[in-house]
């Protein structure tokens, strides 16, 4: 009998671990599936920034909304696509909670620093420091924005070498672009002005424990290469690793690889430039995302590597609308900023050879954060999860290598800043606040121009009938608020235990 998420039980296996599903055939078969492989994995993860769960073909974007994409679409038909992958509502929180396993309301981020706002993953323990304790070489390329400050840099959180940019790339070129800033442009005071504030205006380089070099001042034309010179760097990594194969140098890695694109505003590399069959910045950057793709799997596969590396595709968030047209398609309610879906549903596509069986798609639910206790597992290093802090991302190992095998996450938790907005379980979401509760923003407008509202009663949304959340059907499915109330009184009573941390973004 096929599971029940919404009915089936889940285990605690200790007080400050989340609870989730165990499949004990699948928990067992996934540890011989390991046991036989023998090995550590090599981890390339490639995050992108405001792409929309609905770009890729293999979404049912691509070629349809004029930018295909034959090199995802085919890792995805190589390996397993998730079509309930969520993130957090914007990228910062996101990025700290892929690399702390824990919720923006407990690593602190609640929204992005900007233009050298202080705060950071300081206090945070983080999956590149973990894995790097297990004897793994970490690299970080691209952007970052997990704070500018020192002890929040990757280079002091773990990663051996980082080569990127600190913050997010608008900050980098819009006031230096006469369209968005003329008052700025054509003005020596206002120029002279925002340049002598003290943000990041470089990309730079670091290694392990070092300070930041800069490498070079951000203008727009140099903005066009960037995805291009941190894919060169990121290839070169692979083949630096392979060419210690079999030497007593031998070590597992971790690539994370963040693009740049296609965060507002792209200006495209002069070789993709208007070569998407839309002709538009934004599709031409998502095809050359996707040509980057390419890239480093043949890389992998020329260096033989390719059977040694789980590969993962994901995006920060959900499309970014109020920069329209430079912006990305999801056919779910509203976009970043917010927690309707359309704000947090983000692709998800999972390559391993070997490993994990061709073709398979699934609606399984996953959270960025479950790949910490996730790839620790992979490591053998579950022994280091820290005891003192509250994880709430799941490992779903059974999940990853099962042919079939459901998603070890029974609810998803969405909160808008400090306000806590919904719980998902099954096809089901419950919603309590959200953000501006106005037709239009159904239509994907909204996101961060939203105002935060809670709701008198609670809202029921089925997102199978629904994924538009138009229609709540709580008063008619009120014998679900069993299942809400039981996931929502865990989920209170962890922060109880485990007080909550605000670093950024204090107001909701
Ligand atoms: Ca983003």
């Amino acid at each position: 009998m096929a599971h029940d998420p919404v009915v089936a039980p889940t285990v605690r296996a200790a007080k400050h671990l989340e609870p989730r599903f165990v499949f004990e055939e699948a928990e067992a078969a996934a540890d011989a599936k390991l046991a036989a492989y023998g090995r550590k994995p090599n981890v390339l993860f490639v995050l992108f920034d405001d792409v929309g769960w609905g770009d890729f073909g293999c979404y049912g974007g691509g070629v349809a909304v004029g930018a295909p994409t034959p090199n995802i679409d085919k890792l995805a038909r190589d390996g397993k696509l998730l079509t309930s992958c969520y993130s957090e509502p914007s990228c910062t929180p996101s990025r700290a909670s892929i690399m702390t396993g824990r919720l923006p309301m407990r690593h602190g981020l609640m929204r992005p620093p900007m233009y050298g706002e202080q705060g950071g993953l300081q206090g945070e323990i983080t999956i590149a420091q973990l894995l790097s304790d297990a004897g793994y070489v970490t690299q970080c390329v691209g952007k970052w924005h997990m704070g500018e400050n020192r002890e929040s840099q990757p280079q002091h959180v773990g990663f051996d070498d980082f080569y990127g940019f600190l913050s997010v790339s608008d900050m980098y070129t819009e006031w230096r672009d006469p369209y968005f800033f003329p008052e700025i442009v054509y003005s020596e005071e206002r120029t002279k002005w925002i340049e002598n504030q003290p943000f990041s205006k470089c990309f730079v380089h670091a290694e392990k424990g070092g300070e930041i070099e800069e490498v070079e001042e951000v203008t727009i034309p140099v903005l066009s290469l960037l995805d291009d010179k941190w894919c060169t760097y990121s290839q070169d990594f692979i083949r630096r690793m392979a060419s210690l194969r079999g030497t007593p140098d031998e070590r597992p890695w971790f690539l994370y690889h963040n693009t740049r694109g296609t965060h507002f505003d792209n200006y495209p590399h002069p070789d993709w430039l208007g070569k998407s069959p839309a002709k538009h910045p934004y599709k031409d950057a998502l095809m050359e995302l996707d040509d980057i793709v390419g890239r480093l799997v043949q890389t992998l596969e020329e260096t033989g590597q390719l059977d040694d590396t789980i590969i993962f595709v994901t995006s920060d968030n959900g499309p970014e609308m109020e920069t329209w047209p430079d912006s990305a398609y999801s056919p779910f309610r509203s976009s970043k900023g917010s927690t309707w879906e359309g704000g947090q549903r983000v692709p998800g596509v999972l390559s391993w050879r070997g490993m994990i069986e061709p073709g398979q798609a699934t609606d399984g639910i996953f959270s960025l954060m479950d790949f910490f206790p996730t790839l620790l597992r992979l490591a053998g290093a579950t022994g280091s999860i820290p005891d003192d802090r509250y994880i709430d991302g799941v490992d779903q190992t059974s999940f990853f290598l099962g042919e079939g095998a459901e998603s070890n996450r029974k609810y998803l938790y969405y909160w808008l800043g400090t306000t806590f907005s919904a719980v998902r379980c099954g096809e089901y979401k419950m919603m309590l606040a959200s953000t501006t509760d106005d037709d239009r923003d159904i239509q994907n407008s909204g996101g961060f121009s939203g105002v935060t509202q809670k709701y008198t009663y609670s809202r029921l949304y089925n997102l199978y009938l629904d994924p538009k959340e138009q229609h709540s059907y709580m008063i008619r499915k009120l014998p679900y608020l069993d299942a809400f109330t039981a996931g929502l009184t865990t989920h209170f009573t962890s922060f109880a235990q485990y007080p909550a941390k605000q670093v950024v973004g204090g107001v909701g």
